[in-house]
């Protein structure tokens, strides 16, 4: 449609706001031109397009460039590309375009930028390699990922307009990779931004409870601060320093979090806000010993936690970040955070790895090449040829997540390993040589197993020996994608010996019996086992974990049917279009009926009825695996197949059971422990609700009823076949009454 008059005024005013921002970028009539040319050529190609909201298009890459301005603090070509990011995705023109229009950095941006919404687009499960080749392509600039984070922030911010199962495979891919990227990359408000707006779509009734408590008690709070503030204040004026003092509440995503974890209610968190002391620094002393300063005289004011106390001044964290924090005694006996740092390290904390570049040439800063090493890590992972996509992206998330620890080589020497790191990370860290051949460490002198977790400041010496190797059950005990992938490289080239030797044994085994290793004996071994693949199967029986002693027996016995019990859950079936939630009066028990056979019960979570659930289809067996929507194993799925997503709702049936009472009798030959088996059939093979049961014996012969709640004609004619298989049963059938 095209644009209306009052489109275009809109256009117009956004367009001036970017403007606004760009004047502290731009230093020349050079740049603005770039940037003006920039905008006119999106403006033309996305003409008369509009988004999902009804909005011209145009309005997300201006809002994108002002995000990287204002919010990530990028400079001139960054908004270029930003305002050119979904041109060749969307329109006529090509990199090629680019290349002659803007040249070659602007072009090879933009590149990137499609390259990798092509990645989040495709629902196939090769998403996970597109993911690794970007990322692989665009390592050397890392203004791609900042623009993406922008552009992923955007459209979260818009994400009202989008249907239910849109929104799934945007926050879930959000809460997997965009937030932890934002995090690693510094942008703390950016990620805050992000992790609050998945709950806000994912969880939309615990957001508004808990926003609603916050405010409730925001007078009490802003009393409590302001009476916490008053002798900081009066100190601090004392000294002459420049500073703001705040008090901050945490993010909404961050309490529910806890709340979740602690099983605790709002009112019991304690760190629900912290006090925040921005200064400027004088050129003397050292930042640094300003801000001990500040922290000492507070704690001449309040009392601090001893084991509160942070200091990320003088080793920062992996993203960048710098402060000292720590924990004081506050009025009426409640601890408080309070948090140091110097506008500088503000500005890092805020809009993270940007801002170190305006920082770089200044004299002021210490070493940066933390995000190096960081990147490093990332192409040493892109570069293993062993790593398949899947695990890449799981080890690449790990690297997301560090929360640094610092210990020390017996010489001194200080290594960062992530929070939680064992005695076997550092060991892989040092080389894998010397993780491959581990038989334990020394901590602080001491002598402990290879697996003890580390503390900052430990000084570790690691124990090796020759004869030693990686075990499997090392993988639960180390916390570094290097180590994880060390050890999993070992065992995966001891397992093709094993491998080779189980296919081995298990075809001579089958031989000696005259069995014919088909696809159904095959399955049949596996279940008996207890092994998901075939190559694990074959893998168990080369390294000797399992016996071929009762194979005849395991293949002629008869697998069990196993009947699912998931008839509680149902598809609420809406239109793509339809995406508000319907009330409870709007649900159509009528629709229940459908599909109910496909649903399957998710491993790793479990969800119980109540929970709330989202079905994601199993791309290969088409099945419907329900999660819990809180699953992370879920958000980890929907960041990789986002299509599979189930569109329509699905939910717990709630208002009436399905099931109805269905008589059935029964007649057979007595024999010792026939009751059990009927018992048996009917409440480990189907989990039936058995009403009442009525068994007589006489000469013999034993009759009877069982009364039991069933869902469906269908399920009653499966529970009459499997009675009778039960040893010794005449006849089974269905009473008419
Ligand atoms: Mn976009």
């Amino acid at each position: 449609m095209e644009y209306t008059a009052e489109d275009e005024k809109l256009i117009e005013s956004k367009w001036q706001d970017l403007i606004e921002s760009c004047k502290k970028i731009c230093k020349n009539e050079a740049d603005w031109n770039f940037i003006k040319r920039a905008y006119f050529l999106a403006k033309e190609a996305h003409q008369g397009v509009r988004r999902r909201s009804g909005e011209p298009y145009l309005l997300h890459p201006i809002a994108v460039a002002k995000i990287v301005v204002d919010e990530i603090g990028l400079g001139v070509k960054s908004v270029v590309a930003s305002l050119l990011h979904d041109v060749v995705e969307d329109t006529d023109y090509t990199v090629e375009d680019m290349e002659h229009i803007f040249g070659h950095k602007i072009a090879t941006m933009v590149d990137g930028l499609t390259k990798m919404s092509g990645v989040f687009n495709t629902d196939t499960s090769r998403q996970a390699e597109y993911f690794r080749k970007v990322l692989l392509t665009l390592s050397d600039d890392v203004r791609v990922i900042l623009i993406k984070i922008a552009d992923r922030l955007h459209n979260m911010r818009t994400l009202g307009a989008m249907p239910q199962n849109k929104q799934v495979k945007i926050t879930g891919e959000t809460i997997y990779l965009f937030a932890p990227l934002a995090y690693r990359l510094g942008l703390h408000a950016i990620k805050t931004e992000l992790e609050d707006l998945c709950m806000k779509y994912r969880f939309p009734k615990e957001y508004a409870e808990i926003s609603q408590q916050i405010n409730e008690t925001s007078a009490a709070r802003d009393e409590f601060i302001r009476k916490f503030n008053a002798p900081i204040i009066e100190t601090l004026d004392r000294y002459g320093i420049k500073y703001e003092i705040s008090g901050r509440v945490k993010s909404v995503y961050s309490i529910w979090t806890k709340m979740v974890r602690k099983n605790i209610p709002l009112s019991e968190i304690y760190d629900l806000f912290a006090i925040r002391i921005v200064f400027q620094p004088l050129e003397f002393p050292s930042e640094k010993t300003q801000c001990w300063q500040i922290y000492s005289s507070i704690t001449d004011i309040y009392t601090p936690k001893p084991d509160r106390l942070r200091d990320w001044i003088s080793m920062p964290k992996a993203n960048g970040y710098e402060a000292l924090h720590s924990t004081v005694m506050g009025p009426d006996g409640i601890w408080v955070e309070v948090q140091i740092r110097t506008q500088r390290m503000e500005d890092i904390a805020e809009r993270g790895f940007a801002a170190h570049w305006k920082y770089k040439q200044s004299s002021i800063t210490q070493d940066e090449d933390e995000f190096d090493k960081w990147l490093k890590m990332i192409r040493t992972a892109l570069d293993s040829p062993s790593q398949n996509a899947i695990d890449f992206l799981d080890s690449f998330k790990l690297s997301l997540y560090t929360s640094e620890i610092t210990v020390f080589t017996p010489k001194g020497e200080a290594r960062h390993l992530p929070y939680g790191a064992t005695a076997l990370d550092l060991a892989y860290d040092v080389h894998t040589k010397i993780g491959n051949k581990a038989i334990g460490a020394k901590v602080n002198h001491k002598i402990v197993p290879v697996t003890t977790q580390l503390n900052s400041g430990d000084q570790v010496e690691i124990i090796t020996a020759e004869s030693a190797h990686p075990k499997p059950e090392w993988l639960e005990y180390v916390f570094t994608a290097k180590a994880k992938q060390a050890i999993k490289n070992h065992i995966k080239s001891e397992q093709e010996d094993n491998l080779q030797r189980g296919m081995d044994m298990l075809d001579a085994r089958l031989a000696e019996l005259n069995i014919t290793p088909n696809n159904r004996v095959i399955r049949k071994l596996m279940e008996a086992y207890n092994s998901s693949n075939k190559d694990e199967l074959y893998v168990n029986i080369g390294a000797g974990l399992v016996t071929l002693d009762n194979l005849d027996k395991i293949v002629k016995t008869n697998s069990k049917n196993k009947i699912l019990k998931f008839w509680t859950l149902f598809i609420k079936d809406n239109d793509e279009e339809a995406d508000e939630e319907l009330d409870d009066s709007k649900k159509n028990p009528a629709k229940e009926q459908n599909n109910h056979s496909q649903l399957v019960i998710a491993e790793c979570c479990h969800p119980l009825p109540g929970d709330n659930v989202i079905g994601f289809r199993d791309p290969i067996t088409h099945q419907i695996i329900v999660h819990k929507a809180t699953c992370d194993e879920l958000n980890r799925l929907a960041s990789q197949h986002g299509d599979c997503i189930v569109k329509e709702a699905i939910q717990w049936s709630q208002y009436k059971t399905q099931s109805s009472l269905a008589t059935i009798e029964i007649l057979g030959i007595d024999r010792m422990g026939v009751l059990v088996d009927l018992a048996n059939v009917i409440t480990n093979d189907f989990s039936i609700n058995m009403r009442q049961i009525n068994v007589q014996t006489h000469d013999g012969i034993f009759e009877g009823t069982l009364s039991l709640y069933v869902r469906d004609a269908e399920s009653l004619n499966v529970i009459l076949d499997r009675l009778r298989r039960v040893k010794g049963m005449e006849s089974v059938k269905r009473t008419t009454n």
